[in-house]
């Protein structure tokens, strides 16, 4: 269920009007999108191939949403870049996606979970990146008092891509339910790893919320998919349903 509030409705209003006209809805459709990251099934399958892939791994996240679909050559794939550079129009946009994601949708994961979070953590880049990583400088003023659970890189990474929970360092720590952010889930990869490395360190739950779904519209179907995206974004559609819930 939405939280609203008069500060909720300018944050909502102000994603309306600066991103509507080229962000587009993640969607929860069986059959069409895949049923555990919205993205493009194998034809004749529930799901993607890197799901697919995964499926049955120890520790991935109980449930998944996602704000926005994002894809090269388009303002929605810029507009992901940009904020990690600090382009001023597009970190704002994302920041405001984020809030409004978490603050607005809050019950909504206890709604499905059974318990609101009672930690949060962010995947970090495997990069190499120096300073603060951009999505947890917006998180940190977001989850205000929420606990935040340290996530680091391992010494030694392999693919960054794959699925692998060892890519990731987490202290032992007794949780029922962590709120996993990240900013672009391009395979989902680097989210269920830091999931199942977050369960292995004891944590029970795991939430993730990404900000953006990538696409590739040079693979398979995803290019007409993209293509059929007509709507505008809609600020009102939960990350984690698709639904005016
Ligand atoms: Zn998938
Ligand atoms: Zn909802």
């Amino acid at each position: 269920m939405v939280t609203r509030s008069p500060a909720l409705d300018a944050l909502r209003d102000l994603i309306g009007s600066t991103g509507s006209l080229f962000l587009r809805n993640a969607r929860w459709v069986p059959g069409v999108t895949c049923s555990i990251c919205t993205g493009i099934p194998n034809p004749g399958y529930p799901t993607c191939y890197r799901c697919a892939e995964r499926a049955g791994s120890a520790g991935l996240a109980d449930r998944l949403g996602f704000v926005t679909y994002a894809w090269p050559g388009a303002q929605s794939g810029q507009t992901m870049h940009a904020y990690k550079r600090g382009g001023a129009t597009s970190y704002q946009l994302v920041s405001s996606l984020l809030t409004y994601a978490v603050v607005a949708r809050w019950n909504c994961i206890a709604d499905r979970a059974g318990t609101h979070p009672d930690a949060w953590a962010y995947v970090p880049s495997l990069s190499g990146r120096q300073g603060t990583h951009p999505l947890a400088r917006v998180a940190f003023q977001v989850m205000g008092r929420v606990p935040h659970v340290p996530v680091r890189v391992s010494e030694t990474v392999g693919d960054p891509r794959s699925f692998n929970p060892a890519h990731f360092v987490v202290s032992p720590i007794s949780l029922r339910h962590v709120l996993l952010l990240e900013d672009t889930w391009v395979g989902g990869g680097r989210l269920q790893s830091v999931s199942a490395a977050l369960k292995a360190a004891g944590v029970h739950q795991v939430t993730g919320l990404s900000m953006a779904r990538w696409l590739d519209p040079n693979r398979g179907t995803t290019k007409p998919f993209v293509e059929g995206l007509g709507e505008n974004f809609d600020p009102n559609v939960c990350p984690y349903t698709g639904a005016h819930c």
